[in-house]
């Protein structure tokens, strides 16, 4: 046993060494939690920026001026999205910092049944003005009601919206995600009781039309410039600097979601048009 003394001090001191080599590795290994903490001042600006309530003041100003302005007849329905068009889901995101998770059912479904959302600056006086005024609200959100997978998100939904006081919170007037998360199919399902859709609201091109469904930013950005008219006509947008089709977009679209923080950090990065400096 003793000859092989040497060996093991050898391999001792070759791990030790190697250690050394895969330490600083390790240190660097980007994280989740690193992730995270690249949605800072998108978060800062959504809670704080005097700009974003503008925004969002602006979007119901005008769609209340829209509202107003028709003169179309039947049976009137706008139709809305709930998440970052007319609920402030923003201390979901900022409680992920310091965190190395991201979204997901399980911490979804936590904010979800917590019912804290806040409103939207103007949204709550905007959807009263619509059902003051004849208008029927139909609350179209990829929210799950999905209780055969525990997941099912409408009571606490309802509860929050009610207690806010935005109107019109009844069973029939809310379609959450029953089934796939194409919109399409439910905003049908509207037209199809007789309903003229006078406007839409939403923080994402797919709250709007399918036509908007694309997997790179280029074809996005092509599908808003041959519909531009109706922005501010028809379709009311909402900002949304913090998640969307449009980061999946940045990744490419496709099966975005498996790539590592490190791959979609670089993406980030890469994609943007940078100046180069002399020095
Ligand atoms: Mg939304």
């Amino acid at each position: 046993m003793t000859a092989n003394k040497p060996y093991l001090m050898k391999l001792a001191l070759c791990l030790f060494l190697l250690s050394f080599l895969i330490n600083p590795l390790q240190a660097e290994e980007y994280t989740t939690e690193d992730l995270n903490e690249e949605a800072i001042l998108a978060l800062a600006w959504v809670q704080t920026a005097a700009e974003f309530k503008a925004l969002a003041h602006q979007a119901f100003n005008i769609a209340k001026l829209r509202w107003d302005m028709d003169q179309g007849g039947g049976k009137k329905a706008v139709v809305v999205d709930l998440d970052e068009t007319v609920m402030d889901n923003s201390p979901f995101n900022s409680g992920l910092i310091g965190k190395d998770y991201g979204y997901g059912n399980k911490r979804w479904k936590e904010w979800c049944l917590d019912e804290s959302a806040t409103a939207i600056p103007g949204a709550i006086d905007f959807l009263n003005h619509v059902a003051n005024t004849g208008g029927t609200i139909f609350y179209l959100s990829n929210r799950k009601a999905q209780p055969e997978k525990d997941m099912d998100l409408l009571p606490a939904t309802m509860n929050n919206l009610k207690a806010l006081g935005f109107p019109q919170i009844t069973k029939d007037n809310m379609l959450l995600r029953t089934g796939p998360s194409n919109k399409q199919p439910r905003r049908d399902s509207i037209t199809a009781q007789g309903y003229r859709i006078v406007l839409l609201l939403g923080d994402n091109l797919n709250d709007f039309s399918t036509e908007f469904k694309a997997d790179t930013v280029d074809q996005r950005a092509a599908a808003v410039e041959a519909q531009k008219e109706m922005f501010g006509d028809k379709f009311i947008m909402l900002p949304n600097p913090i998640y969307g089709d449009w980061e999946a977009a940045v990744y490419g679209g496709g099966a975005w979601y498996k790539k590592t923080a490190k791959e979609r950090s670089d993406m980030r990065i890469d994609i943007l048009r940078k100046f180069s400096f002399s020095d």
